[in-house]
């Protein structure tokens, strides 16, 4: 092998500089580097990018292009099947070596996996890196060898695997090849919407790895002292927001874990020790997101537990329609998709709440609901989203059983007691009392006039009977119970 011939560094969702082993191994080995990305989105199937996410990466690319930048090196931008534009770029180049980050969606798993073979058979040095987990998901064994299906024991044997090593720093300059291939452009990619739906997100969000710093560094001087308490109240900012940047490869979770112990070796107040860990125990439930998606990847079409697969749910395009467009006149639902649509990201406790309606008051299926998230979140994730359905739904691992079913008005006014949250996203009720703002329906007539509500016109009736919905969604399970 020639010492000088470059290496390709294949960038996926792991857009950043720093802790990337995979560049620092590439920058290491003082060969010149090839940064590139490649747009392929129906390598992903069904699950190739959606809207938001689109927007993200747009975002995101031209950030990356500039770090690469300042550092001396470039990103180069391809689209088409990622095996050809490897061998392209290989012929072009002369390189002799691919580095690249892991990825865990079952679909890549399989095409990184051929892309290996065949580069490998060819003589090419091809090396994978993780770079998106504390722990690989085949690193974490319960006593049997079997993976875990509950998450506390689960983060508590990778507690246990101790201390993730420190995050690698950036490297300082990226040595380049003399002669830099053709390269597409961001733009070419076409990645923005057509229709201006988008604007919100300008003002929300700063894709990209200082973005990304950025985010982190105020949560950790601020919120984070919090968190334990504020995480449940959508109308406060009381997260961290990084999940986006975490499914972008923007921030890594060991970045994270490190940065909040500099935090936590300084300041040892209660408060913030508390949100510390309850906030990296929610890093933990990403882990145990993707460890769920590695050892179960049938699980992003399919329940995990079988006999769900059954269940009768509805098909009933009306009923997907007001529940998309923010319209069932229920308070908080409606607060939540309106949020969705407008920023790309929910809350979320709101998650819980909206994706508890579909499932549960609404009989549709989990996979509906996964689809629209697929399509509206900035951080929509193969791992997380399957995960949060799953458990919403009742059929996956560790989850809140079917038959616990959330009330959306008890929900508003537990965690939106002023109704901060719900007057911004509908503020066609913003000026109805507290008591009765998550359930307008119950206002006399001279309290809806008094706040200009007419039920039916400026705001929806309720599109089920909370009530009947649920008597109805018991006697749905009773069935697969039945057949179980
Ligand atoms: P924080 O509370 O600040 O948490 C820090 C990080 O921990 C998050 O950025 C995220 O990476 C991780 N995290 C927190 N909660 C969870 C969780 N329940 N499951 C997995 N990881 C978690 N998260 C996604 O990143 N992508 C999705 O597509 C997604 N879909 C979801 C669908 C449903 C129905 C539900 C109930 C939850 C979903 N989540 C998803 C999980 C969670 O809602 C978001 O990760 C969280 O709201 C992101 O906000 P944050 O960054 O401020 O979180």
């Amino acid at each position: 092998m020639q010492s000088n011939s470059p290496i390709l560094v294949w960038f996926r969702r792991d857009l950043r500089l720093a802790d990337h082993a995979a560049l620092t191994a590439a920058v290491t080995s003082g060969r010149p580097v090839l940064p590139v990305f490649i747009w392929a989105p129906e390598e992903e199937g069904k699950w190739a990018p959606g809207g938001a996410s689109r927007w993200w990466l747009h975002h995101s690319l031209l950030a990356l292009s500039k770090e690469l930048e300042s550092k001396g090196s470039r990103l180069l931008i391809r689209k088409g099947a990622s095996a050809s534009v490897l061998r392209d770029l290989v012929e072009e180049t002369g390189a002799e070596a691919v580095y690249w980050s892991r990825l865990y969606d079952p679909l890549l798993i399989e095409r990184d996996k051929a892309i290996k073979a065949s580069l490998t058979s060819d003589g090419l040095e091809v090396k994978s890196f993780n770079s998106a987990l504390l722990h690989e998901p085949w690193t974490i064994r319960n006593k049997t060898g079997n993976p875990f299906q509950v998450f506390t024991p689960f983060w508590k044997n990778c507690l246990a695997q101790g201390e993730p090593s420190e995050p690698l720093p950036a490297p300082a300059s990226i040595p380049s090849p003399q002669k830099w291939p053709a390269t597409a452009s961001v733009e070419s990619l076409e990645l923005l919407p057509r229709i201006k739906w988008d604007t919100a997100f300008y003002k929300e969000w700063k894709p990209g790895e200082a973005g990304a710093r950025e985010q982190l560094d105020q949560f950790r001087a601020g919120v984070m002292a919090t968190y334990k308490e504020a995480r449940d109240i959508p109308g406060v900012v009381g997260t961290s927001r990084l999940s986006p940047h975490l499914h972008f490869g923007e921030i890594s979770p060991r970045q994270i874990w490190s940065a909040v112990q500099e935090n936590l070796a300084i300041d040892t107040r209660d408060g913030l020790v508390r949100g510390a860990e309850h906030f990296l125990r929610e890093v933990g439930w990403r882990e145990f997101a993707y460890h769920l998606l590695y050892h179960f990847p049938h699980t992003t079409d399919r329940a995990l537990r079988p006999e769900f697969n059954d269940f009768p749910w509805l098909q009933d395009e009306r009923q997907l329609k007001a529940w998309q467009k923010g319209q069932t006149g229920y308070p908080i639902v409606d607060a939540g998709l309106r949020e969705l649509w407008t920023t790309g990201w929910m809350h979320n406790r709101v998650r819980m709440i909206v994706a508890s309606f579909l499932v549960k008051d609404q009989l549709l299926s989990w996979q509906d609901g996964a689809a629209w998230f697929w399509d509206t979140l900035v951080d929509a994730d193969l791992a997380s989203n399957t995960l949060g359905w799953q458990w919403t739904a009742g059929c996956g691992a560790d989850a809140a059983p079917y038959f616990r079913i959330f009330n959306p008005i008890l929900q508003g006014l537990k965690f939106d007691p002023e109704g901060t949250y719900v007057r911004r996203w509908v503020p066609e009720l913003a000026r109805m009392p507290n008591e009765l703002l998550h359930k307008p329906w119950e206002a006399g007539p001279l309290i809806l006039k008094a706040a200009d509500v007419e039920l039916g016109k400026t705001y929806p009736h309720p599109v089920v009977d909370h009530g009947e919905a649920r008597d109805r969604a018991l006697a749905a399970l009773s069935t697969i119970k039945k057949a179980d």
